[in-house]
């Protein structure tokens, strides 16, 4: 073995695909979960034949022009294109926010450009300050009504933070369009793994130097291929909880989880589109996922079931998955001082979503693998 990857999310098994390809490294993936792909991957329910991904849905979209070239060397693409609809108050809104949601919000009929200094002078109560925070970069950009009705709540169920502690680059990622276009995302390329993310994993690590281990757990003293086992004498992508590798010695980083509910429903169609959100605070799930409308490819004429996932929100503890790096001022001191640690560890490279403690997009990760290859396992 040349290389040990601990986890087969994109990042690791991008840089498990370049190291057996670009530099003929025998490569071993170990995986603590039963499968490949980390948050990514999706299977095919038995009962409905609906494409159903495990933790919650992966919209890939991407302008890299890399990392594209590179995904279609294993996977064609749909054409989909994601649309999101919020539900307020029992009444169904376009997102992300956009004229649409703004006349139906006032009951009015703006053009764009009345519709802009209708949110400017809404946003007046920040006085030209730099928003520091995440509600005040949302006041900054929609003004507080708009904020109050779709942001507010939500962002109290998927965060349990207060907004004013934050990230405001937590919202940024949310566009705000004075036009009709209620497309999620602006990238160039969009769509859906034709034949689901679990083919397109299989095609990655498809490669005679690459092994794979599944239901291996790097902190399981007692297997060969463990931190105590591996560390010091062969290189490790590390892609798990960077506090967990330093025995948390700097403190635990916080984080959030998901609790997904998912049921077959009697129906054809459920909700008319796969992901609505719902934004009030007393509704207690954050959205609603309907998988099939991912594939509108797969006919399903005269289906009478489709699957739903109901997505819950909550602070992570003790072996709780971590989804989503909370990232407030004390996370951000804690980062720091591991990143000192990280620093005085020998042929570990720390990467992917919960290795560097960063919100991650799919296409983010792989161009992250990809540059951090040539950068550094290239050289070992
Ligand atoms: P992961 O996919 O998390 O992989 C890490 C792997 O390491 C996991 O399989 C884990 O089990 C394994 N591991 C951890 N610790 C150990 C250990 N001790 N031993 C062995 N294995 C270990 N991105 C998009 O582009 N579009 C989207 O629509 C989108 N939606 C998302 C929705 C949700 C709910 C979530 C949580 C994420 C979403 N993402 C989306 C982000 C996407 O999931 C990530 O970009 C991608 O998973 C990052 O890959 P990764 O390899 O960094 O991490
Ligand atoms: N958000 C919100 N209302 C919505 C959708 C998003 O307040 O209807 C906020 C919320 O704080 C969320 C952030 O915008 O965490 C980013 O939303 P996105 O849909 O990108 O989140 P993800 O799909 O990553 O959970």
């Amino acid at each position: 073995m040349d290389l040990l990857v601990v986890g087969s999310g994109f990042f690791g098994l991008t840089i498990a695909r370049q190291a057996a390809e670009e530099r003929g490294m025998n490569v071993t993936v170990i995986e603590r979960r039963s499968h490949i792909g980390g948050n990514a991957w999706s299977s095919v329910d038995e009962e409905t034949g609906i494409e159903v991904h495990r933790y919650g849905t992966h919209l890939f979209h991407t302008s890299n022009e890399r990392v594209w070239e590179y995904v279609n060397r294993f996977t064609s693409f749909n054409s989909y294109q994601h649309r999101v609809y919020a539900n307020r108050h029992g009444e169904i809104y376009p997102l992300p926010i956009n004229l649409g949601t703004i006349n139906q919000f006032f009951r009015s009929a703006l053009g764009p450009d009345a519709a802009r200094a209708l949110v400017e002078e809404q946003a007046q109560e920040l006085g030209g300050r730099i928003p520091e925070n995440l509600e005040e970069k949302a006041i900054s950009l929609i003004g507080r009504p708009l904020y109050e009705a779709f942001i507010k709540g939500y962002t109290a169920k998927q965060w349990q933070t207060d907004p004013t502690v934050l990230d405001p680059s937590i919202i940024s990622r949310l566009p705000v369009r004075f036009t009709y276009d209620n497309r999620y995302f602006r990238d160039t390329y969009e769509g859906l793994p034709l034949d689901g993310y679990g083919a397109w994993f299989e095609r990655l690590v498809d490669h005679p130097r690459i092994t794979i281990a599944t239901d291996i757990d790097f902190f399981d003293a007692d297997h060969p291929l463990s931190k105590s086992h591996t560390v010091g004498s062969v290189p490790v992508v590390y892609t798990g909880p960077v506090d967990r590798y330093f025995d948390y010695a700097q403190g635990h980083l916080s984080w959030r989880t998901l609790d997904f509910e998912t049921t077959v429903e009697q129906t054809g169609d459920y909700q008319g589109c796969s992901v609505m959100n719902y934004s009030d605070q007393s509704v207690p799930y954050t959205r609603i996922h309907e998988f099939q409308h991912l594939h509108p490819e797969r006919s399903r004429t005269g289906a009478t079931n489709t699957v739903i996932m109901k997505e819950f929100s909550r602070f992570a503890e003790g072996e709780d998955e971590p989804y989503y790096p909370v990232n407030s001022p004390s996370d951000r001191d804690m980062l720091v001082r591991y990143r000192e640690l990280i620093d005085g560890e020998d042929r570990v490279l720390f990467g992917g979503r919960l290795g560097s403690y960063q919100y991650l997009d799919m296409h983010m990760a792989i161009a992250s693998a990809l540059t951090r290859f040539d950068e550094v396992v290239s050289t070992w």
